[in-house]
């Protein structure tokens, strides 16, 4: 990167650009599958943006052409609301070591672990600390419990299992265990893996005829981070081999933590002897950060850069983003790179412009009370039927396909949903989406009916 084309005249465009950029990188991941990521995104680093055209950095020439042939398109549509409308993406061969010097990207990864190769563990990243965790009413007894955990670690409380919606700061909250022994008890053990790496390397070490040292590897780990677990569900094998790395490191008193995005009682498509065992540690949840507590989150971001952001405009921010963290921080970055771009000061006025039209998304306004309003229109029923306590049949149905397709289009949790519609708990939410999966397997027609539904929502279309 030559340093002229980002020289702007601002404080420091090379961190907001690369903070755009991880915000892009992570919407990319959702996107593609975990090789496509890893061969073609993961180190591309951005080189320049011109308030027109981004320059990237490839690693390789396969990955320049790659990139600039076939994820051109995907790129701009992850660039959506962060960079200009008409975006223009250019992939260059960036592969000096020099050149990434001066790019630094946002988070240096640190490896931890000091276990082989094979089933090597997923680095951690430095931005994931205790002292960075903002503590609120709805995260204060997961972040005792995790500091508790961090601290003791004599597999008391075994297994540590924090569960909540995305974005509320799971990975958050697991990593600054792991980055607080790596500072404190440097000679811990410790692995970090997915649900997801835990089903690869099982089917590796199965298809390499390598089970034992797979096995092996576990029984010398003092510390087992898991992440996002609910992506072993329905992997039979997998499940069971868990099981009883699980039930081995508990027994003999090695620490696991795991996360999920459900209580352990709500991961229905687990094995439930896993389930059980999740359950009988210590369980914790992350809500949603109430107001104040987001208030809390932006001030400790604001600290940390170099763009001054009126107290103000971070309440409203606050205000305008409740849904959870990662969409905080997103609209704040987006804000501050934009006010570097375009040179201009973050005020309440630039932030309702921005933010405005970055939630002005339809998705972001829909909620379960919505969804039903809508539902309750195309099935012809009253709303207040659905909402209330009516068994007619066809009321039934429509109530129970909004529980549905509020759990597929909203980030709530089953217990809000059942509380937006009609009070009820998250059990019931739970048999009816189950009922209404069940129903669109077996009736073409109403099949269709959700579908449509589905679409109109998801498209703002109401
Ligand atoms: P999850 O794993 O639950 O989907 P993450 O841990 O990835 O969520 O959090 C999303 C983003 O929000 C991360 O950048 C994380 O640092 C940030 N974050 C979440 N909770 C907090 C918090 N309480 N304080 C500060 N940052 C947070
Ligand atoms: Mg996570």
């Amino acid at each position: 990167m030559s340093a002229k084309q980002l020289d702007l005249g601002i404080e420091d465009p090379v961190k907001a650009l690369c903070g755009v950029w991880d915000e892009i990188l992570k919407r990319l991941s959702t996107k593609v599958n975990k090789p496509t990521y890893e061969s073609f995104f993961k180190y591309t680093i951005p080189l320049a943006y011109d308030g027109a055209t981004l320059t990237l950095g490839a690693p390789t020439q396969f990955a320049r052409e790659w990139l600039e042939k076939k994820h051109c398109k995907l790129i701009v549509k992850c660039a959506e609301g962060l960079l200009a409308t008409d975006l223009a993406v250019r992939v260059e061969l960036c592969a000096s070591p020099q050149v990434k010097k001066a790019t630094p990207r946002k988070s240096p990864e640190k490896k931890v672990s000091k276990l082989a190769d094979l089933f090597s563990s997923i680095p951690l990243s430095d931005r994931y600390t205790f002292d960075s965790f903002v503590v609120g009413p709805c995260n204060e007894f997961a972040h005792a419990s995790a500091r508790m955990v961090a601290s003791t670690l004599d597999g008391e409380y075994n297994p540590f299992f924090i569960y909540g919606g995305t974005g509320l700061g799971k990975t958050h909250l697991m990593q600054s265990i792991g980055n607080l022994l790596a500072e404190t008890a440097p000679d811990v053990q410790l692995a970090h893996i997915s649900g997801e790496t835990f089903t690869c390397h099982y089917v590796a070490s199965v298809r390499e005829h390598r089970t034992d040292a797979f096995r092996k590897y576990y029984r010398n780990v003092d510390i087992w981070l898991v992440d996002d677990v609910q992506y072993i569900a329905q992997k039979e094998r997998t499940e069971e081999e868990f099981y009883h790395t699980l039930d081995l490191l508990c027994q003999i008193g090695k620490q696991v933590v795991i996360c999920a995005d459900q209580a352990p009682r709500d991961l229905r498509t687990m094995d439930a002897r896993l389930r059980s065992r999740f359950e009988s540690g210590l369980v914790a949840d992350l809500a949603r950060p109430d107001l104040e507590t987001r208030i809390a989150i932006l001030e400790k971001k604001a600290e940390m850069s170099t763009t001054r952001v009126p107290r103000e405009v971070i309440e409203h921010i606050a205000r305008v983003v409740d849904t959870n963290v990662r969409a905080l921080e997103g609209a704040f970055i987006r804000l501050v790179a934009y006010s570097s771009f375009m040179r201009r000061p973050i005020t309440l006025q630039l932030a309702a412009d921005q933010l405005g039209i970055y939630f002005s998304d339809q998705r972001a306004k829909v909620n379960p009370r919505l969804i039903a309003e809508v539902v309750a229109a195309r099935m012809g029923v009253d709303l207040a039927n659905v909402l209330g306590a009516c068994r007619q049949r066809r009321v039934v149905l429509a109530r129970q396909i909004a529980m549905y397709l509020a759990r597929e289009l909203t980030d709530c949790t089953l217990d809000e949903i059942g509380a937006a519609i009609g009070g009820r708990n998250h059990a019931t939410v739970l048999h009816a989406r189950e009922r209404v999966r069940g129903l669109t397997r077996s009736e073409r027609e109403l099949a269709r009916t959700v579908k449509e539904l589905h679409e109109a929502i998801n498209g703002g279309k109401f």
